[in-house]
């Protein structure tokens, strides 16, 4: 099932995600619907918030990302394959020179902007059979990492941006938040009703 996408300016976006244990109320169901949300809206990753929930939960699946043209071989073939479920994750270690990369969010729409982060990443988090894994990712999928694990801290990419482009996007942000905005997703807006 497709759900609604929270739009910036829901105070869901900006809390700290709670744990969750194994008897979540209906999790599988849950994370295929964040799975087919994520799909229908052409994203790379959700995070729980999004859809409205302030839990330690996001998915992953990369391979839109496998065909950008710099990738090496090795690259586009991981990419590919580089789909995850997140639960309770924490990320142990973040290494290497900060990069930019061109972000965007599904709760953010028409707002593209560069963003620097550390190449590399430690995470230990369980998938969604409950199995814990430690594992160390860098690049692009480093990256969508970094930015949905972001969400499940209660920030936002636009956090990272200077005073100045802070100031260029706030229009487009206030607009957003009173739902004047086109998507070709469902989504639900914090000063708009018809939830
Ligand atoms: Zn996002």
């Amino acid at each position: 099932m497709i759900l609604s996408i929270v739009g910036y300016g829901d105070p869901v976006l900006r809390k700290v995600g709670e744990d969750i244990t194994e008897d979540y109320p209906n999790l599988d169901e849950l994370i295929a619907n964040m799975y087919d949300t994520m799909y229908s809206a052409s994203g790379v990753g959700l995070a729980a918030p999004q859809v409205g929930l302030p839990i330690r939960l996001f998915v992953v699946d990369c391979a839109p990302f496998a065909d950008i043209e710099d990738n090496t071989p090795e690259e586009k073939e991981f990419l590919s394959q580089y789909k995850r479920t997140f639960i309770n994750a924490k990320i142990i270690k973040e290494e290497g020179e900060e990069w930019a990369f061109n972000e965007g969010c599904l709760s953010i729409p028409d707002v593209h902007e560069l963003v620097m982060r550390k190449e590399q990443i430690t995470i230990e988090y369980y998938d969604e059979n409950f199995t814990k894994y430690t594992e160390t990712i860098k690049g692009l999928a480093a990256r969508v990492i970094q930015h949905e694990y972001d969400h499940i801290e209660g920030i936002l990419f636009t956090d990272k941006l200077s005073s100045l482009k802070k100031k260029l996007i706030a229009k487009r942000l206030k607009n957003i938040m009173e739902g004047k905005v086109f998507t070709d997703y469902k989504m639900k807006f914090a000063t708009k009703k018809g939830r």
